[in-house]
């Protein structure tokens, strides 16, 4: 799909382990529930993602990518 890959330039890849990041539309029995976005290899205190590596909730998938993309740059300097 020729959109998905897009997605997969556009987003940083995660800053602690270089995994590329993942992005997806979440829904639940019909309902939508916002995007989430982050590092596909994060896991609450694996010793190796010290901080939460992932957003949910967000409204749109563009705003989701800019949250990512945003958060990543202030992490990596
Ligand atoms: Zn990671």
């Amino acid at each position: 799909m020729r959109e998905g890959v897009l997605i997969a330039d556009i987003l940083k890849s995660c800053p602690i382990c270089k995994s590329r990041a993942y992005i997806e539309k979440e829904m639940a029995d019909g309902y939508f529930f916002g995007w989430s976005v982050g590092c596909p290899r994060y896991r609450i205190k694996d010793g190796i993602h010290a901080e939460k590596m992932s957003f949910h909730n967000c409204r749109s998938r563009e705003a989701a990518i800019k949250k990512w993309n945003e958060w990543v740059g202030a992490i990596v300097k």
